[in-house]
C-alpha cells in the first residue's frame, strides 16, 4: 500500500513526529503484534494500549527489527531516531479502525459480513470453500473477528480480490458501530443465535440489536426465520430466511437421515447430502445453501459442493512430539493468510531453537502460482525456518529453486522415504490442505502416549496473570513461579508466554529446570529457589540467580563466583520469618552482612521471605508478624550494606489477601494456573488445565457381579461399566476412588467403581448414554481440582503436580 502522509494524517487526525520529510510511504503490512517476525521496514505498527498490555513498550525492539512507521498515542514513549516516523493520535485502536475503514473504501467488491452467536467461523470457512472456484476471496483469517481482528482482516483486501468474507463478533454494546464502517457489508449473514456470550449485554434483545448494527446499510440479510431477528431488522433491509420448522420461509429444510430436503421459494425442491448431521452443522449448511442460492449458484453445484464440506478446526495446538520435538498441528488448511498466522504461532510457542515446516501446496485465489510461491518463500525466510519440507506437485514445480530443502510429490511418498527419527529437537509446523492428509504425518510425529491429554489454555493463563496484576500497583514487579514443570503444566511453553508478558522474574526450584528454560531460549531473569551446591557452576554458565539461604551455601557460591571471576553476580537473600523451611534467622544477619560487605563478586538483587499461611484468616496475626519481622530484617540488611534491593514476600494468596504488603515485587504461583485458595478468588480466575481421556470399553454387568481388584464394587442392579485408560500411575490418587470420586462424561457425573488401577479405572455409566471412544474429563472447568483435593484431604497443588509426565500436554490459545 502506498500511503500519502498528508491524507493519512488528515483521515486519522494524526500529527507526525520524527521524520517530517516523507510525503508518501510504502507499507506491506499492518501489525499490532510485536512478536511477528514479519515486522520490518515495510510494517506500519499500531501501538495498542489495553488494560494489561501496552504496545508502546515494544517500540525499541521493533526499531531494531527495522520498523520505521508507528502509530502511537503516548508521546513520552517515543524513541527519536533518524528515519523513524510516528503518527501521534488520541487512541491507537480507534486509529487502526479508521485506517481500515479508509482502506475498505478503496474497494468496490461484494463483501459478506457474518455475525451471530455461533458458527461464524464455520460458515465463513465453508463459504470460502464453496465459492472459491468462481471468486478470488479475501476472508478473515482463523477467527479474527474482534475490535482488532476485523480491521486487520480488512487490511488484507487487495486488487486481485473479487469478494470479501469477514466475520464480526462483539462482546458488549457500542462495539459494532466501530466495526460496521470497516466491513461495510453488501450482503449480511446472521448465524445461529444462542444465549452464550450474554454477559456484556443487558438482555438478549439488546445483544441482537447490537449485532444487527453491522447491517444498517446492508440491502440484503440472510438468516434463520426468527422473530427475534425480525424485530431487530434495519428498516431498509430485505431479510431472506431459512427454517427447519416453518415452510413459509424462503428456504425450508427437512432432515431425513443424512439427507436434507429443501424447498426454495416454495416451488423448487431438491435434496442435499449432508456431510454432518449434528444440529449446528445442519443449521450452518442451511445458511450456506441459502447464500449460494441468493448468489445464483445452480442447484447441481450446491449439491456437489455441500457434501464435500469438512470439519473446521478452529484452534492451533502444540503437541508433544517424538525425540523432544514439539508439533504444531495445522493439518486442515493451507491458505496463504493462515500460513503467516501459523508461523506466528510457531514463533510464539516453539520450545526448540530449530524450526521446521512441513508444507503442502498453498492456496491463494487470485495470485499466479509463481508470485504466490515467491511470497511463501519470503514468509519462510522471514521466520527463519531452518528446514522446509514441501509436499505437492505445485509447490514442487514453483518452489524448487527458492523454497529449498526437500520435495515430495505426495504425502505417501514422504512417509515412505523419510523416517520420523530424522526429526530431533525441533519445533515442527505441519501445515497442509486437508486433501493431503497431513494428519497421518502428525500422528507419526506425535509422542505415542495413550489418548490421555492435559490440555492447557494459554489464554486463561494470561487472564489469570492479568487478574493478579490488576491487584497491584503498576510499578510492582511480578515474579512467576514455574517450578515443578510449571506446577505440572509445562514450564517452557508457559515461560515463553510470561516472557512476552514481561514478568520480571521466573522462579524454579532446581537448577536443571532453569537450564531447560535457557536452552529453550528464555531470557527473562530466573531465580533458582533450592540451588544445590553441585549445580553452582552450571548456574553461572546459564545465568541463573540463586536464592541464598545459609552461610554455608553463600560461602560455597562465593568460591565458585570468584573462580569464574564474576563480578556483582546477582543473588537473592531469603530471610526466615516463621515458615521455618530455609532462610537466615535474625541471629545470622550480622555474619551475612559481614561477608557481603567484603565481597563485590555478588550483588544482593533482592531480599525476600515466604508466608506460611497467607490463605488462612485464622492466622492473620501470625502473617502480620511475619511481615513485621521481614520489614525489620530487610531494613537492617539494607542499612548495613547501603543497598536498595527488591523486597518481596507475597505469594498468590498473599496478593489476594494482603495486597498492601506487595512491596517491590510479588511471587505468583498457583493462581496463574487458575486455582485460588478461596472461593471468591477462584470465581475471578479461569480454568487452565483439563485432564481428559476416552472411554476404552463399555460393558454390562449383572446384579452381584463385581468390578476391579479386591471386588470392592458389587453391582446392586444391572450396571453399565466404562473402562477408562488412566490410573494412579498417571497421577490419579487412588483414594479418590473410595471418597466419592467421579469423572465427567457428556458433562454428567460417572462415579468411579471399585479400586483405581495403575493404568485404568472403571466408572458407572448406567445413567449416561455413552459409547466407546467418548471423551472423559478427569478434571477441568466443570470438575475443578479443588473438589478432588477436598474429598481426599489434600490441596490442589498436589493434584496438578502429580499428573505424570507420560500424559501428553497440549497447549492452545483461544
Ligand atoms: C512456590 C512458591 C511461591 C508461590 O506460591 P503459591 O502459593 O503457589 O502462589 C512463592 N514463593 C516461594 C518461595 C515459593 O516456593
Amino acid at each position: 500500500m502506498n500511503i500519502v502522509t498528508a491524507d493519512f494524517c488528515a483521515y486519522l487526525h494524526a500529527e507526525v513526529v520524527g521524520d517530517k520529510e516523507v510525503e508518501h510511504f510504502e507499507i506491506h503490512r499492518v501489525s499490532v503484534d510485536s512478536r511477528t517476525l514479519l515486522n520490518d521496514s515495510t510494517t506500519l505498527f499500531f501501538a495498542l494500549v489495553g488494560p494489561n498490555h501496552d504496545g508502546h513498550a515494544y517500540i525499541e525492539e521493533l526499531i531494531r527489527l527495522g520498523v520505521t512507521y508507528f502509530v502511537v498515542s503516548d508521546q513520552s514513549k517515543i524513541i527519536q531516531q533518524p528515519g523513524v516516523t510516528y503518527f501521534v493520535v488520541q487512541d491507537t485502536l480507534h486509529a487502526l479502525q479508521q485506517a481500515a475503514t479508509w482502506h475498505r473504501k478503496k474497494f468496490d467488491i461484494p463483501v459478506v459480513g457474518i455475525t451471530g452467536s455461533r458458527g461464524k467461523t464455520v460458515v465463513k470457512e465453508w463459504l470460502n470453500f464453496l465459492l472459491s472456484n468462481e471468486y478470488s476471496i479475501i476472508k478473515s483469517p482463523k477467527s479474527y473477528n474482534s475490535q482488532t481482528g476485523v480491521p486487520l482482516s480488512v487490511f488484507g483486501m487487495a486488487e486481485q480480490h473479487t469478494i470479501g468474507l469477514f466475520e464480526v463478533g462483539i462482546s458488549t454494546i457500542d462495539e459494532m458501530k466501530h466495526l460496521q464502517p470497516i466491513v461495510q457489508p453488501t450482503l449480511g449473514i446472521i448465524t445461529s443465535l444462542t444465549s452464550e456470550h450474554q454477559d456484556g449485554f443487558e438482555n438478549e434483545e439488546q445483544k441482537i440489536r447490537e449485532k444487527m448494527e453491522l447491517f444498517v446499510h446492508t440491502p440484503i440479510i440472510l438468516g434463520e426465520k426468527d422473530s427475534r431477528i425480525i424485530a431487530a431488522l434495519p428498516p431498509t433491509t430485505t431479510f431472506i430466511t431459512w427454517s427447519l420448522t416453518d415452510s413459509n420461509s424462503d428456504l425450508y429444510g427437512q432432515v431425513k437421515g443424512d439427507k436434507l430436503i429443501v424447498l426454495y421459494n416454495k416451488v423448487e425442491t431438491f435434496t442435499v447430502e449432508l456431510p454432518f448431521t449434528d444440529e449446528f452443522a445442519v443449521r450452518n449448511c442451511m445458511t450456506c445453501i441459502l447464500t449460494m442460492l441468493v448468489m445464483k449458484y445452480p442447484v447441481e453445484a450446491i449439491q456437489a459442493r455441500i457434501k464435500k464440506l469438512y470439519a473446521v478446526e478452529l484452534r492451533l495446538q502444540v503437541k508433544k512430539g517424538i525425540n523432544n520435538c514439539s508439533i504444531i498441528d495445522d493439518a486442515y488448511s493451507s491458505d496463504f493468510q493462515s500460513l503467516s498466522i501459523a508461523l506466528d504461532f510457531l514463533e510464539k510457542h516453539r520450545s526448540n531453537a530449530n524450526k521446521t515446516v512441513i508444507l503442502s501446496d498453498v492456496f491463494h485465489s487470485g495470485l499466479e502460482p509463481k508470485e504466490l510461491y515467491q511470497q511463501v518463500n519470503h514468509l519462510l525466510t522471514s521466520y527463519q525456518i531452518g528446514k522446509v519440507i514441501c509436499i505437492g506437485e505445485e509447490i514442487g514445480q514453483y518452489g524448487k529453486d527458492s523454497i529449498a530443502m526437500r520435495f515430495f510429490a505426495s504425502t505417501d511418498e514422504f512417509l515412505q522415504k523419510v523416517s520420523m527419527d530424522e526429526f530431533v529437537d525441533e519445533t515442527i509446523l505441519v501445515k497442509g490442505a486437508r486433501g493431503f492428509r497431513f494428519d497421518k504425518i502428525v500422528s507419526l510425529l506425535e509422542e505415542k502416549t495413550h489418548e490421555t491429554v492435559l490440555e492447557i489454555n494459554l489464554t486463561a493463563i494470561r487472564h489469570n496473570l492479568n487478574f493478579y496484576r490488576s491487584k497491584l500497583k503498576p510499578e510492582t514487579k511480578t515474579m512467576v513461579m514455574v517450578k515443578a514443570f510449571g506446577y505440572g503444566h509445562g514450564s517452557v511453553e508457559i515461560a515463553k508466554l510470561l516472557e512476552h508478558e514481561k514478568v520480571s522474574y521466573l522462579g524454579v526450584a532446581f537448577a536443571d529446570e532453569g537450564i531447560a528454560l535457557r536452552k529453550a531460549g528464555i531470557k527473562t531473569n530466573i531465580i533458582v529457589m533450592n540451588p544445590e551446591i553441585s549445580a553452582f557452576s552450571a548456574m553461572l554458565a546459564y545465568d541463573l540467580e540463586p536464592e541464598i539461604y545459609s552461610i554455608r551455601e553463600l560461602q560455597a557460591f562465593l568460591q565458585i563466583v570468584r573462580e569464574k571471576n564474576a563480578y556483582q553476580y546477582p543473588i537473592h537473600i531469603k530471610v526466615e520469618t516463621g515458615m521455618h523451611r530455609h532462610g537466615f534467622v535474625v541471629q545470622e544477619l550480622n555474619e551475612l552482612i559481614a561477608i557481603l560487605k567484603h565481597s563485590n563478586s555478588v550483588e544482593v538483587k533482592s531480599i525476600f521471605s515466604h508466608l506460611s499461611s497467607s490463605d488462612m484468616d485464622i492466622y492473620q496475626d501470625f502473617t502480620l508478624g511475619q511481615m513485621e519481622l521481614f520489614e525489620k530484617s530487610s531494613t537492617y540488611i539494607k542499612e548495613q550494606l547501603q543497598i536498595q534491593p527488591i523486597l518481596h514476600i507475597l505469594n498468590t494468596s498473599g496478593i489476594f489477601n494482603y495486597a498492601s504488603y506487595q512491596m517491590d515485587m510479588v511471587r505468583l504461583g498457583i493462581g496463574l494456573y487458575g486455582i485460588g485458595n478461596d472461593a471468591g478468588e477462584m470465581k475471578q480466575l479461569r480454568n487452565v488445565g483439563t485432564l481428559k481421556t476416552r472411554i476404552m470399553q463399555v460393558k454390562e454387568i449383572d446384579t452381584a457381579e463385581s468390578v476391579g481388584y479386591g471386588r470392592r464394587f458389587r453391582a446392586e442392579h444391572p450396571t453399565k461399566i466404562a473402562t477408562v485408560p488412566i490410573g494412579y500411575a498417571d497421577g490419579i490418587h487412588r483414594v479418590w476412588g473410595s471418597n466419592g470420586g467421579y469423572v465427567l462424561i457428556q458433562n454428567q457425573k460417572a462415579p468411579i467403581t471399585g479400586s483405581i488401577c495403575m493404568d485404568m479405572l472403571m466408572v458407572d455409566v448406567t445413567a449416561i448414554n455413552c459409547r466407546e471412544g467418548d471423551e472423559v474429563i478427569i478434571f477441568g472447568e466443570d470438575l475443578p481440582t479443588t473438589i478432588i483435593a477436598e474429598a481426599i484431604h489434600t490441596i490442589p497443588y498436589e493434584i496438578i503436580t502429580s499428573v505424570s509426565q507420560r500424559v501428553k500436554r497440549i497447549f492452545f490459545e483461544e
